[in-house]
């Protein structure tokens, strides 16, 4: 093929994965509230203008508008535009990595699940099943198609990213969507799995350390309020001696902001060093009231005896994300990186 065939062909899988790029907005917004992903055409979020085809070019559009609607001129969140461009940049270098192959077409997948599985997460922290199922599914389905690797080879690559994984969600950080997305993604991905491992875990770990510079002044007003709130329950509880933990023992209350909505697992309590039982009701209900405008986070409230010893609070960090961006380089690249690092040791 020559330059410009393949320069054409370049700019195509780019086309192409901007248009795909659009639709997979949808299926972000719409999935999670299991609304339907082809219902009424689209309109502006602000006015409710029916948008016209020359309004909906991927990327371009947003960019002649300035981020803004044509009719009503309010700002349209850039994020449409970015995952647009996320997905035709990832397309266009899938098809400079792979041609016109069956490999194309495991990436244009994959790719598309990924962007999905990150929007959603950031959303709504929760990574669906049936985004790690497909890519499972993927997995497997490549082992009769590529046969490149040892069927033993994907599943032992899967054994040992769950167990590696399973700690990892057992310490805490990560959740079992996490798990559910690598153990899918290492049937597809074989050794080249800790690559992606790799480069999640990292890419992570650095927005983690930003996002706490980031977040200290907020985490520290909610950690406030939260004790602020606590410290009144339980000085009521222990005036009214309806249930508080005994002298000389102690207990922590563990709760989280989900979506907005504060909630305590009360499964964890350790009841026997409690006098009486706690008003569960009443907590909630005043951490409901008063943390309105959170969205994402998990606090602990150490109880000692009668005081409240300490108030943790921190928001809720995405890894989904990371971990895709990890997935979509080892499947571009990976044996690149484990022939390096291989390359090491001779
Ligand atoms: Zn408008």
């Amino acid at each position: 093929m020559g330059l410009t065939t393949h320069i054409i062909c370049a700019v195509f899988a780019f086309i192409f994965g901007s248009v795909i790029g659009s639709f997979l907005n949808v299926v972000i917004l719409r999935t999670p509230l299991k609304q339907s992903i082809v219902t009424e055409p689209s309109h502006c979020f602000s006015c409710g203008h029916r948008l016209a085809w020359y309004d909906m070019f991927p990327i371009f559009s947003w960019i002649f508008l300035r981020g803004r609607c044509r009719y009503c001129k309010s700002k349209i969140s850039p994020r449409y535009m970015i995952i647009e461009a996320i997905t035709a940049v990832a397309f266009c270098l899938a098809y400079l990595r792979f041609g016109f192959s069956v490999k194309l077409a495991y990436s244009f997948v994959l790719f598309a699940v990924l962007v999905v599985l990150s929007g959603i997460d950031i959303d709504h922290f929760e990574i669906p099943y049936w985004c790690s199922i497909t890519i499972a599914v993927l997995g497997v389905s490549a082992f009769f198609v590529f046969k490149e690797a040892l069927w033993y080879e994907r599943l032992i690559a899967a054994g040992i990213v769950i167990v590696l994984f399973g700690i990892l969600v057992f310490i805490g950080g990560m959740g079992g969507g996490d798990l559910q997305l690598m153990a899918g993604a290492s049937l597809l991905l074989e050794f080249r799995v800790f690559a992606a491992l790799l480069i999640g875990i990292v890419l992570g770990a650095v927005y983690g350390v930003v996002k706490k510079f980031r977040d200290k002044k907020y985490e520290k007003a909610i950690t406030d309020k939260i004790r602020e709130i606590a410290g009144k329950w339980y000085e009521n509880q222990l005036d009214h001696g309806s249930g508080f933990v005994r002298e000389g023992h102690d207990d922590i209350i563990v709760g989280g902001i989900s979506e907005g909505e504060p909630d305590i697992e009360w499964e964890f309590l350790d009841e026997k060093v409690w006098q009486g039982l706690p008003d569960k009701a009443a907590l909630s209900q005043a951490l409901r009231e008063n943390l309105k405008d959170e969205r994402e986070g998990g606090f602990k409230i150490y109880l000692e005896g009668e005081d409240i010893k300490k108030v943790k609070y921190s928001r809720r960090m995405v890894f989904g994300p990371f971990l895709a961006i990890g997935i979509a380089a080892a499947w571009l690249v990976g044996d690149y990186m484990i022939g390096w690092y291989m390359g090491l040791f001779h």
